[in-house]
């Protein structure tokens, strides 16, 4: 259960993030307007129903008691005319002796109450003797139970249909048969010996008189009243003659005297009331029922539609609830909308931009705000960074221009500019393994400025160090740019020349002689004069290291000097065997 809970709750937070604000304001004022909605409508009706109901039932509650009071009053009535009747002075001497007159009487009777059908006296022994229209005269009525009952106590009978009457009478108009209400009782001398029975007859019709005006006046509630013996047997009303609730509902009925329920007429639900008649003064009263019934559709139609009208206003009000909400759902996420498209063109774009402003909401407003903030520090950050980045590339500039200035001091010879012997040594090495390698050719010359102590002597030591330098420059000038010329130390000088066989080699440094030679060097008003002797030795098989090479060259150079200067010597390379020898 908990991890069902929980993966639902899981399914609701992914798909919330797949909806949008808006989708999400709406559904959530859909749904709650939908429930709102549902529920006042579901409670008016409730209310409205119930509260109906109980008027419903009220009314006709009354109304079978009203119409019930009515035909029991009327019976009370009429059964107080046949006693008073009975009882009439002038009559006494009637009962017996003149028929005629009595039958006048009873006539009489009848026409100030037209519902009486028929009126008689009948004699202990069962024959009428008088009656209204002569109807029955002559006749017995012995086994007919208003009389037996009549003999000895005041009777009520109820509804029956007319039986010995039903030839004599005239028929009714509506070709129904007669039906009666008999009232009887025994009339009695002075002494209270019993001269007969006085009968009569009510044409029931008239209770069909009070109940049609009962429902002419139910206000069109569509009201139905029957009137059913305490047995069940419809007297009038919708199914007349027939038994209802008999074996069921009736001896509840008979029981509470009064009430309401519900039942079904086919397929139409009916509210009904009934009422159980108590009689009126003397008269007993039958026991009878009326109900009075309204079709529920009816008696709920103003229900129902208030109902229906809440829904429909609560529809349009939801519609209406909907479409703000999609309004307000709309304003609030344009601006985080806008918001996000100008933080990802700012994410997108080179170099801190800034955020709009946008409005819309305090929320809005704040967050714009904050971010906006923040891209001013993020802006002020890269410039910084920036800064920083130039002034490091600025500081490794400097660094490599001085490492290099430094390196060129350490491989320079501070007064010819060429190189010094420490650097001319290392790139002799390097080439001196390059030549190894891929056999390549390779010689140096070892050059001396001859008599430099008298040019010394003669012009001074700053002159000296002029022609050093005017003599380093020839040097320079007069090799190729492959090759690499070395003040070696004092007035010596060195020069590495690659890619040479011997007559080139020769070639170059007799160059380079007869330039020094054919110079004349000016220092302030002087012009001195001067010449080198050179010492050449090509790279041999037998040469460990450069040093070997630089030693021949210094070989030659010694010999250069000692066969009159001013000249070349070719140091040869000795053969391997005599150079393992030596
Ligand atoms: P040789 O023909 O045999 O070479 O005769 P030389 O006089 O040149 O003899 P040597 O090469 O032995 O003497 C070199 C002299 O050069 C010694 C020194 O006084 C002078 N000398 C060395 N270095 C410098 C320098 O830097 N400047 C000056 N002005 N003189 C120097
Ligand atoms: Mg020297
Ligand atoms: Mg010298």
């Amino acid at each position: 259960m908990r991890h069902s809970l929980q993966k639902f709750a899981d399914r609701l937070h992914a798909l919330e993030d797949r909806l949008t604000v808006r989708t999400q304001i709406a559904f959530a004022v859909g749904a709650m307007t939908i429930v709102l909605i549902g529920a006042l409508a579901a409670s008016a009706a409730f209310i409205s129903y119930r509260n109906t109901s109980e008027l419903v039932n009220i009314k006709l509650a009354s109304v079978a008691s009203t119409t019930a009071a009515r035909l029991d009053r009327y019976m009370a009535i009429r059964q107080q005319e046949v006693h008073l009747f009975s009882k009439l002075e002038p009559l006494k001497k009637l009962w017996q002796d003149d028929p005629a007159a009595l039958r006048k009487s009873l006539e009489q009777l009848q026409s100030s109450f037209t519902d009486f059908a028929w009126i008689g006296f009948v004699r202990p022994d069962g024959v009428v003797t008088a009656s209204t229209g002569s109807l029955l005269e002559g006749k017995s009525v012995l086994q007919r139970p208003w009389f037996r009952t009549g003999l000895n106590d005041p009777m009520v009978g109820d509804v029956h249909e007319a039986a010995l009457l039903a030839s004599l009478l005239a028929k009714r108009a509506d070709g129904e048969p007669y039906r009666f209400v008999d009232i009887a009782l025994p009339v009695r001398d002075a002494d209270g010996a019993l001269l007969g029975v006085l009968g009569a007859h009510l044409d029931w019709d008239w209770a069909r008189g009070v109940i049609n005006s009962a429902e002419a006046n139910d206000g069109g509630t569509d009201t139905t009243l029957t009137v059913m013996s305490k047995n069940g047997a419809v007297l009038l009303g919708p199914g007349t003659g027939t038994t209802k609730y008999a074996g069921d509902r009736l001896p509840g009925m008979l029981e509470s005297r009064a009430g309401t329920f519900t039942e079904m007429n086919g397929d139409e639900r009916m509210l009904t009331a009934f009422y159980v008649s108590r009689g009126h003064r003397d008269y007993q009263g039958l026991n009878w029922i009326v109900t009075a019934s309204q079709p529920a559709s009816v008696a709920f139609a103003a229900a129902a539609h208030s109902a229906k009208t809440i829904l429909v206003i609560g529809a349009i009000a939801g519609l209406i609830g909907v479409l703000m909400a999609f309004v307000i759902a709309r304003r609030v996420s344009n601006p985080i909308r806008a918001i996000t498209e100008e933080a990802n063109r700012i994410g997108r774009a080179s170099g801190p931009t800034m955020l709009p402003r946008q409005t819309g909401s305090l929320e809005v407003v704040q967050l714009t705000r904050a971010l906006r903030s923040l891209l001013r520090r993020i802006g002020f950050a890269e410039e910084r960074t920036k800064e920083a980045e130039l002034r490091a590339s600025e500081n490794a500039l400097q660094f490599k221009d001085d490492i290099d200035k430094l390196r060129h001091l350490a491989d320079t010879d501070y007064l010819t500019d060429l190189m010094n012997r420490r650097a001319f040594l290392a790139a002799a090495d390097d080439a001196m393994e390059f030549s190894q390698r891929y056999k390549r050719s390779m010689a140096t010359l070892m050059i001396d400025i001859d008599h430099f102590k008298k040019i010394n002597d003669v012009y001074g030591h700053a002159a000296g160090d002029a022609a050093i330098k005017r003599i380093a420059e020839l040097i320079s000038q007069n090799i190729r740019g492959t090759d690499k010329a070395a003040r070696f130390g004092g007035e010596e000088f060195i020069v590495l020349l690659r890619e040479v066989d011997e007559a080139t080699a020769k070639l170059l440094a007799d160059r380079i002689r007869t330039a020094i030679e054919r110079e004349v060097i000016g220092v302030g008003s002087k012009n001195i004069a001067a010449t080198v002797s050179i010492g050449i030795a090509l790279l041999g098989d037998a040469d460990r290291d450069v040093q070997d090479l630089i030693e021949r060259a210094d070989q030659g150079l010694y010999l250069a000097k000692n066969t009159g200067r001013n000249r070349c010597f070719f140091m040869p390379v000795p053969d391997s065997r005599s150079a393992r020898a030596a």
